[in-house]
């Protein structure tokens, strides 16, 4: 045992730290006085639905995401509804998806009456085996939505390959990958969509819900942007049958002031991620593995450990807050039992499943909270 952790072992012996798995009062105390003044410009207009500020917004993300277009909505799971409803998916269609991911891309699939097809995960990245997809595609198929997972781009060079052989559209699931960048290119320009959310806890969150999809092709923009406000154009007069789907301007305001901090936010979730990989080295964990491809932004630090549920139970008796991405694989979920998956027939991601816990990782995290972190963990794997 090396003498560093024989060391950490007795000096976590003392008295609990607090270590939360997220605390946003940090950010927010350094840009407090931008958002009031930002939210106080939109109470004195009496603007919320949509506007210029949304507008602004919409401009900005396209630019950072490297797309012609970007049309704001009210949820990243409305922003994977409405990109397969631009794409035409309906009753009886399929759609190829991540088993190991939040629940809302395989939901958004199901409510358009299609059916989610699960192809399992590689072990490294926990994103879609582009090996295995090209045997689940049917003459059903209609799209691929990879999900970036935890902040680092799913294989796209290969994924677009396998859709073009195909004719298949791609929508990336990027909700925890807004600055993630794949060869150079950012997350949400690698696809025909890139579906974005601005869930509070995502690398760039709003003060509540909001989504946004990036796309370069003029005709899937003019249409989002029908459907999104109940597929009027003009209004009143409609078109299709859409959704009521908008970003309020309130959040559009909250996200511009945050927007220029994202590349700061990211790099510190990136500067912590190395801390721990060092603090765990040696260890026996998995820390997450960075392809060589890829800027990973680290929405989770995500380790794979055996006995997962205890560490679990003793970083809380630490204090420390983990979380489980995700405990229940999408073809595992009750909801899904029609679909007559069995177990083991996606092992990666059922495997995965009872292996995984996320750490915190929010960029204010200090170093000290780290290595107490670190402690914990090595205190734990070590006397067993
Ligand atoms: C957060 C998230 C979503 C959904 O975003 P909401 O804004 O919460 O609707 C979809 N997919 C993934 C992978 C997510 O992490």
């Amino acid at each position: 045992m090396p003498a560093l952790h024989a060391d950490m072992r007795k000096s976590s012996k003392g008295k609990a730290m607090k270590v939360p798995l997220l605390d946003l009062k940090r950010q927010y105390v350094n840009i407090e006085n931008d958002i009031r003044k930002a939210v106080d410009e939109v109470l004195a207009s009496q603007y919320f639905i949509l506007g210029p500020n949304v507008k602004l917004l919409e401009e900005k993300i396209a630019a950072v995401c490297g797309t012609k277009y970007a049309v704001s909505c009210a949820s990243g799971t409305d922003a994977l509804l409405l990109s397969l409803m631009a794409l035409g998916v309906g009753p009886g269609d399929e759609v190829i998806t991540s088993p190991f991911t939040f629940f809302a891309t395989g939901g958004s699939i199901s409510r358009l009456g299609a059916v989610p097809v699960f192809v399992d995960i590689d072990p490294d990245t926990y994103n879609i085996n582009p090996d295995l997809i090209e045997g689940c595609i049917t003459e059903r198929t209609k799209a691929i939505i990879p999900v970036h997972l935890f902040g680092q781009c799913a294989d796209m060079d290969r994924i677009n390959a396998i859709a073009k052989r195909h004719n298949l559209s791609v929508i990336e699931d990027a909700a925890q990958a807004i600055g993630a960048t794949y060869k150079g290119r950012p997350a949400g320009s690698l696809g025909t969509l890139g579906a974005f959310s601005f869930f509070p806890t995502k690398n760039l969150g709003a003060y509540g819900d909001g989504g946004i999809i990036t796309t370069d092709d003029e005709k899937l923009y003019d249409l989002l942007s029908i459907l999104r406000v109940h597929g009027s154009k003009p209004k009143y007069f409609h078109k299709y049958i859409g959704i009521n789907s908008r970003l309020d301007a309130l959040q559009a305001a909250v996200l511009l002031v945050k927007l220029p901090h994202l590349a700061e936010y990211n790099d510190a979730r990136r500067l912590n991620a190395q801390r721990y990989n060092k603090l765990l080295e040696g260890l026996p964990v998995s820390c997450p593995v960075e392809t060589p491809d890829c800027r990973h932004i680290y929405n989770q630090y995500t380790l794979r450990v055996a006995n997962r549920d205890d560490l679990i139970a003793c970083l809380r008796e630490n204090g420390v807050g983990t979380e489980i991405y995700y405990p229940v694989p999408l073809h595992a979920q009750e909801c899904y039992a029609d679909l007559e998956y069995q177990a083991g027939d996606l092992p990666v991601a059922e495997e995965s499943a009872k292996e995984v816990l996320s750490l915190p990782i929010f960029g204010e995290l200090t170093a000290q909270e780290q290595e107490y972190v670190a402690k914990c963990i090595a205190d734990f794997v070590l006397k067993r």
